[in-house]
C-alpha cells in the first residue's frame, strides 16, 4: 500500500511537472500573440533605418535603437561591445547590358556582390562565356578564358526540399568564383542570383577574392535568374555575345561598430550564460527584414516574453545582436573572443537567421545526450506545430563559441520562400507575417525556459 501511494504520488509529481512546463509555454505563445513587441521593432528596423550595411550610419542607428529598446524591458544590464567592422560601400546603381549583334543590345539587372572592386570609371565591355561551375574553368583552360567576363550560371537544384542545401550546391561560385576565374584570365564575372524563383531581382551577398593580389582582382556582380536565362539562351544563339557592366563599388578602411548585448542574471547559476541572437547588420539592396531583422527582433523577445510571463532565469540568459555577419562575421567572433578571455561559462546558445516564417523547429550541433533530452521535449511543442528536431549547423554568429558541451540550436523556419527574398531589394517588412514572426519568438522562448529550467547535459568525461 504504501508503495502503490508512493507510485501515485510521483505520478502526481510528474503530471503536475508536464502541466507546469504545458502551462509555461501556452502563457509565453499567448504574450507573443496578443501583445507582440517584435514585429513594432521590425517595423521601425526596417522602415524607419532600413539596409544596415557594416560600417553604414544604418547599422550605427540600428546599435543606438535596439539599444534603447533593450533599455526600456527592464533588464539587469545592456551594454555594447565594440568591433571592428569592414566597411565596403556599393555607390551608384550598377548598369549592364548584352550585345547579342552590333546596335542590338538588352538591359540586364545585375548588382556587385559585396567586397568587390569596381569596373573602370566607364566600365567593363568583353565576350561573355557561360560555365556551370568553377570546376568547368579547368577544362576549358586559360585559351577560352582570357580576356573574358565568366558567366558562372549553375542554378539551384530545385528537386531539393531544403532550399539550404540548394544553396549550398550553388554559393561557391557567388564566393570563390572571382579568384577562380582570375587565374585563368578572366576580366570579370557574373553569377547567376542565389535564388529559388525566376524573377528580375539580382541578389548580392558576399565573396572573396582569397589570396589574389590586388592587382589581379577583377569586378564581380550577380545577374537576376531571369536575366541569367536570357542571357545564355542568347549566348547559345550566338557565343560572340559581349557584355557590358559597370559597378563603383569601394572597399575603405575598417570602422568600429558593436554587437548589442542585453541579459537577464541567473537567479541561481549565474554564471552559466545562455545566448540568444540575430544579426543586426543585413545587405543594402533591401531593408533586411528576413535577413536579418527577424532573427534580432525574436531574440529580444525572448527575454521579454520570459519577463512578462512571469519566469525567474535560473542561468543567465542574454540576448545578443551581433554585427557584420554578412560580409566577415567579425561580431561574432569577438563575442567568443571576449568570452574565452573573460572565461565565461557559455552552456546553450541559439541562433535565428533563416527569416521570419513560420516556426518548424530547431537544428541542433550538440552531444547525443543533449539531442536527447531536447527530443523528450517534443510533445510539449505539439500544439504549436513545431515538430522539426534534427541534428545540423545551429548558426554562424554563435558557431565560434561551440565546444563539445555546448547546446547550439538555430531556429528552422518553413524554408520555401527565404531565398526568394535573401539579399535581394524584396527582403522588405511587407514580406513578413506578423504571426509568423511571433510564432517564431514564442517557440525560441519556449526552448530557452525548457534548457534553463532542466539544464544541458554534462558531456561525459572518460576517466583515466
Ligand atoms: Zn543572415
Amino acid at each position: 500500500m504504501k508503495k502503490l501511494c508512493l507510485v501515485i504520488f510521483l505520478l502526481g509529481m510528474f503530471t503536475y511537472a508536464q502541466t507546469a512546463d504545458e502551462s509555461q509555454l501556452r502563457k509565453i505563445y499567448d504574450v507573443s500573440l496578443t501583445n507582440a513587441k517584435g514585429y513594432d521593432w521590425l517595423n521601425h528596423l526596417s522602415n524607419q533605418i532600413g539596409g544596415r550595411l557594416s560600417g553604414s550610419i544604418q547599422a550605427q542607428q540600428a546599435v543606438d535603437y535596439t539599444k534603447a529598446q533593450l533599455e526600456k524591458l527592464g533588464l539587469d544590464r545592456v551594454w555594447l561591445q565594440p568591433v571592428m567592422v569592414p566597411k565596403w560601400v556599393r555607390g551608384t546603381p550598377e548598369f549592364a547590358y548584352f550585345e547579342s549583334t552590333p546596335g542590338t543590345s538588352t538591359n540586364v539587372p545585375i548588382c556587385a556582390l559585396g567586397g568587390s572592386v569596381a569596373t573602370q570609371p566607364g566600365g567593363l565591355k568583353a565576350n561573355i562565356i557561360e560555365v556551370q561551375g568553377i570546376e568547368e574553368l579547368k577544362i576549358i583552360g586559360r585559351e577560352k578564358i582570357e580576356g573574358k567576363i565568366v558567366f558562372f550560371n549553375r542554378p539551384f537544384d530545385q528537386k531539393l526540399i531544403s532550399t539550404f542545401d540548394a544553396y549550398a550546391g550553388c554559393v561557391d561560385q557567388r564566393y570563390m568564383g572571382a579568384a577562380e576565374a582570375s587565374k585563368y584570365g578572366a576580366v570579370g564575372i557574373i553569377v547567376r542570383s542565389m535564388s529559388s524563383r525566376l524573377d528580375d531581382l539580382p541578389h548580392t551577398g558576399s565573396m572573396s577574392y582569397g589570396d589574389t593580389p590586388v592587382k589581379n582582382r577583377i569586378p564581380a556582380a550577380a545577374i537576376s535568374t531571369k536575366g541569367a536565362d536570357l542571357l545564355s539562351t542568347t549566348l547559345k544563339l550566338n557565343s560572340d555575345t559581349k557584355f557590358y557592366f559597370k559597378q563603383n563599388c569601394e572597399q575603405l578602411e575598417d570602422v568600429k561598430s558593436y554587437n548589442v548585448i542585453g541579459e537577464i542574471k541567473g537567479s541561481t547559476h549565474p554564471n552559466e550564460i545562455m545566448v540568444v541572437g540575430g544579426h543586426l547588420d543585413s545587405w543594402d539592396l533591401g531593408d533586411g527584414s528576413h535577413d536579418d531583422g527577424a532573427g534580432c527582433v525574436q531574440s529580444m523577445e525572448v527575454l521579454r516574453l520570459l519577463k512578462e510571463t512571469g519566469y525567474k532565469p535560473k542561468r543567465t540568459i542574454r540576448v545578443v545582436l551581433f554585427m557584420n555577419e554578412e560580409n566577415g562575421l567579425r561580431g561574432g567572433n569577438e563575442y567568443a573572443k571576449v568570452a574565452k578571455s573573460k572565461g565565461e561559462h557559455h552552456v546553450f546558445a541559439l541562433e535565428s537567421d533563416a527569416g521570419g516564417f513560420t516556426p518548424r523547429g530547431f537544428s541542433l550541433d550538440c552531444s547525443d545526450a543533449n539531442f536527447e533530452k531536447v527530443q523528450s521535449w517534443k510533445a510539449l511543442f505539439e500544439p504549436y506545430l513545431i515538430h522539426m528536431f534534427v541534428r545540423g549547423q545551429s548558426g554562424a554568429d554563435i558557431n565560434p563559441l561551440k565546444n563539445s558541451e555546448m547546446l547550439l540550436a538555430g531556429l528552422r523556419p518553413d524554408l520555401q520562400r527565404y531565398f526568394d527574398h535573401h539579399h535581394a531589394a524584396n527582403d522588405t517588412f511587407e514580406h513578413v507575417n506578423k504571426r509568423e514572426l511571433q510564432m517564431g519568438a514564442a517557440t525560441m522562448a519556449s526552448l530557452v525556459y525548457l534548457v534553463d529550467k532542466y539544464g544541458v547535459e554534462p558531456s561525459i568525461k572518460i576517466k583515466g
